[in-house]
């Protein structure tokens, strides 16, 4: 089972995590090298967590989880995140 999510919902789960405005952050997809703000992604909640998908290749981006009070971030799918320090 899992529920696909535009990549707003998952850029709210990361906001827990960065003190980022998520949406705005961009991507750079590791297999095909398109770049993204997360806002525009897709994402996929699972009973295990969520994952966060390149539009363009699927590639899973970002997968995060939380289990036992801690987060599991695995990015091996981001090539380079781009943070704007502007608000
Ligand atoms: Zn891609």
């Amino acid at each position: 089972m899992e529920n696909k999510l535009d990549g707003n919902a998952a850029a709210g789960i990361l906001q827990a995590i960065f003190p980022f405005e998520m949406t705005l952050v961009q991507a750079t997809c590791a297999g095909c090298g398109t770049t993204n703000s997360l806002g525009a992604t897709a994402a996929y909640m699972h009973g295990m967590g969520t994952v966060v998908r390149c539009p363009s290749c699927d590639t899973a981006l970002i997968r995060v989880a939380q289990v036992k009070g801690r987060y599991f971030l695995d990015m091996r799918g981001v090539r380079v995140l781009q943070i704007s320090t502007e608000a």
